[in-house]
């Protein structure tokens, strides 16, 4: 993928703030960080998102977070972090090669990462689960 800026980040044909390297992933802090210590986890081969992803790449990649979010952990001393992964622009995904945000977050960082609850009749969550189930 010429034009993707992740792939050009893995092959190291722009700059970034590496904080993890090994052959299948890389790990580098965010340019525009929500919080201290905001990376992004990146497979080195292209991507666009979960749908497109080889499983046992994302399995690799899960555990690199949960390692990545230990070291942050200790490191940082956050009090909670979110893991966050946007699929579509819909959904918030700006850059089209697949990534998971891990995002430490701290007492009064001013951050607002959830969203508003929705109240669905009984009959619509009825409905749902059984197109879903
Ligand atoms: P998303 O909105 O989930 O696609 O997230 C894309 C993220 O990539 C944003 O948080 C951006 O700040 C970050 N980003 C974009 N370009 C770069 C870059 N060159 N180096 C580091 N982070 C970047
Ligand atoms: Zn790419």
């Amino acid at each position: 993928m010429e034009s993707c800026i992740f792939c050009k980040i893995a092959n190291k044909e722009i700059p970034s703030k590496v904080i993890y390297e090994d052959e299948k992933c890389l790990v580098f802090l965010d340019i525009s960080p929500a919080t201290k210590g905001h990376v992004l986890i990146i497979p080195k081969n292209h991507y666009a998102d979960l749908f497109e992803i080889e499983e046992s790449e994302l399995f690799y990649l899960m555990g690199i977070a949960q390692k990545i979010s230990q070291r942050l952990k200790d490191r940082l001393g956050f009090e909670g972090l979110n893991v966050v992964q946007n699929n579509g622009s819909i959904a918030g995904q700006t850059v089209f090669h697949y990534h998971i945000h891990l995002i430490p977050r701290y007492k009064d960082d001013q951050q607002k990462i959830n969203w508003n609850p929705t109240n669905p009749s009984a009959e619509e969550l009825d409905l749902l689960w059984q197109q879903l189930k």
